[in-house]
């Protein structure tokens, strides 16, 4: 699967649904429209997940948070979801185990409590029951946690996965459905029939190429950016979103040797915090700052770096420092902007999606979360149908199976890839070149690299560094060391030249520059919101 044998475009053909975005939820819409049989587009201006999708916490969740804000329904429906992804992407969806330390008795009644009552609201698709750890017991699971005080802990499950290779396998499945999906092509205007829209005014980022498509009815699905595309039909039309950023850190896991995740349930600015185990090393975040502005590649604020590092201090035993991050990113959430204007605190705008028909055939669909994405889509395409005066087809994506999906897993690192596993190992039997690690710290080899290029529609170092093995999120100086030899695959799979691979490496590196954290990084930082 690449761009070239990606089922065949046809300009001439009027698509039943046509999506911008190929994040989370425009993936998800793809894969629900193609599978109840609708003619269906994406298209992505740059990779799958290369925005929000890819910068999450990696929490498959109801949200203990939201539950504690009283948000009852969003909840129940989230924990549902959880259930239904670990079903049908058993490959990439794991129950984890999260602690919760308590240091008053107080607290050991009230997130029991909480978290019985969030138990329950799963029901039959509950991953375990919580329960109180006394600190012996607490301190078995997490050795490198702060005794001083320390009462005891809750313990809970939720779920955790890997975000960008969810996205690549749903974007896998979609096509395996029949849709037909651009990365690398943005929206640059919309096509009108008097005031109803009808298409998109697409270019190749790569190529310059411009081109039109037609649908019945498009869907606007741009996470940060769908105020953008509002703004190509309606100039003035108000905005929808407000941006708030969310970043995390990634050290090494001597700060937490641990399977299990630590949930941090009040910080000082009264947020919750989360420690998690992810690729071998510990993903500690997040924050949420509201911004004024949007960018494909947001950058993390001194203050909010400071903010981890030192609440993770006031937890583990050995303090991290600015020295010690590998990797630091910035995700933009999508927030539904709040009616009444003037309010500064993301943390109490709702996390809920909002759908809504903006014109006559233009769906915006925006806010929300990974976790609920199908749900999403499922409202979404049923909506679609609707504006679209579609053939009414039923939702088949409760049951459908993710691409690669499997129970199979032996502990190896390549059970990220579930039954495509078996083709990567097959590569190498046949070439068995391709078992080189591309570095000595990472136990990835340069079958993964081809598998990406021949399967996973990758096309640049970024995409196979970032989203199709995740190393420049887990530590950004091992990114640029292995770009050489990714450059090198790529250009040899693409027939590209030495220029063109040099150019790769050059662009990789400056990208990877603000993943590696300094406090006096000079890179402008976005607009804070006033
Ligand atoms: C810090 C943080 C942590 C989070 N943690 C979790 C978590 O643990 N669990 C969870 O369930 N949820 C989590 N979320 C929420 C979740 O990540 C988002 O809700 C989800 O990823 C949003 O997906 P999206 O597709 O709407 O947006 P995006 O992923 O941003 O996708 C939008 C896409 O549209 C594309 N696009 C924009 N303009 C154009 C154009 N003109 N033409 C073509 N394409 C265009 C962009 O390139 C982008 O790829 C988190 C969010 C953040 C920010």
């Amino acid at each position: 699967m690449n761009r070239i044998q990606n089922p065949v475009l046809d300009e001439n053909v009027i698509y039943d649904i046509l999506i911008i975005g190929g994040g989370a939820t425009g993936l998800g819409i793809a894969l629900d429209a193609a599978s109840r049989g609708y003619k269906t587009l994406l298209v992505e201006q740059s990779d799958f997940a290369k925005g929000t999708s890819s910068r999450s916490t990696k929490l498959v969740h109801g949200g203990v948070r939201y539950l504690a804000q009283g948000n009852i329904g969003l909840v129940k429906h989230a924990l549902e979801e959880r259930g239904l992804l670990q079903r049908n992407a058993a490959h990439l969806v794991h129950r984890e185990e999260f602690i919760i330390p308590c240091y008053s008795r107080f607290s050991v009644i009230k997130y029991l409590t909480g978290l019985t009552v969030y138990d329950w609201l799963a029901g039959k698709y509950s991953f375990g029951k919580s329960k109180y750890l006394s600190k012996k017991e607490t301190l078995v699971l997490l050795p490198e946690l702060k005794t001083k005080g320390l009462k005891g802990a809750i313990r809970y499950f939720d779920g955790k996965f890997d975000d960008a290779r969810l996205a690549i396998n749903i974007a896998q499945t979609a096509i395996e459905q029949g849709a037909t999906l651009l990365t690398y092509t943005k929206v640059i205007g919309l096509q009108k029939n008097g005031d109803a829209v009808n298409g998109i005014i697409t270019e190749d980022v790569i190529t310059g190429n411009k081109n039109t498509y037609y649908g019945k009815v498009i869907i606007n699905a741009t996470g940060v950016f769908v105020d953008d595309i509002l703004k190509m039909n309606s100039p003035d039309a108000k905005n929808m979103v407000r941006p708030s950023q969310g970043v995390h850190v990634v050290l090494d896991k001597k700060f937490m040797n641990s399977e299990s995740a630590l949930m941090i349930p009040k910080t000082s600015d009264g947020r919750v915090l989360f420690a998690v185990p992810w690729h071998e090393h510990i993903l500690v975040g997040t924050t949420d700052t509201p911004l004024n502005e949007h960018s494909l590649e947001p950058k993390a604020l001194k203050e909010e770096v400071d903010f981890i590092l030192n609440t993770a201090s006031d937890y583990f035993n050995l303090k991290p420092t600015e020295g010690d991050i590998l990797s630091v990113f910035s995700g933009l959430r999508p927030l539904a902007a709040p009616k009444q204007a003037g309010t500064n605190s993301t943390k109490e705008i709702s996390r809920d999606h909002k759908l809504i028909v903006s014109a006559r055939g233009l769906i915006t669909i925006t806010g929300g979360k990974w976790t609920t994405y199908r749900r999403m889509a499922e409202e979404t395409v049923d909506l679609a149908i609707n504006e679209a005066k579609l053939q009414a087809k039923p939702c088949l994506t409760r049951e459908l199976k993710i691409h690669g999906c499997t129970d199979f897993k032996d502990g190896s690192y390549l059970d990220i890839y579930g039954s495509d596993r078996m083709n990567i190992e097959a590569l190498i039997a046949e070439d068995p070149e391709l078992n080189a690690k591309l570095h000595p710290r990472f136990p990835y080899v340069k079958a993964e690299v081809v598998w990406a290029i021949t399967n996973e529609m990758a096309e640049t170092v970024e995409d196979i560094l970032s989203r199709r093995l995740r190393v420049l999120f887990i530590d950004a100086q091992a990114a640029i060391e292995m770009s050489r030899t990714v450059a090198a695959i790529l250009a040899k799979a693409l027939h590209a030249n030495t220029d063109w691979e040099d150019n790769q490496v050059e662009i990789f590196n400056k990208l990877a520059s603000g993943y590696i954290y300094r406090a006096d990084n000079k890179i402008e930082r976005m607009a804070l919101a006033k």
